[in-house]
């Protein structure tokens, strides 16, 4: 059980599905599924900021 902590499970910060050790893609001290998903995350969030700067 100890074992499966260890090889850290993390979220793809895009798609929230849990990524292994082995095909973790980190890019920006967040985890993705791939190179894929990194694009769509970063995708949103250029255009969260470009929202939030039009709504002021
Ligand atoms: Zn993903």
């Amino acid at each position: 059980m100890a074992e499966v902590d260890k090889e850290a499970l993390k979220s793809c910060a895009a798609c929230k599905k849990q990524v292994t050790k082995a095909k973790r893609y980190y890019r920006n001290g967040r985890y993705y599924c791939n190179e894929n998903c990194w694009r769509k995350a970063k995708q949103k969030a250029a255009a969260e900021a470009a929202e939030a700067a039009s709504a002021e």
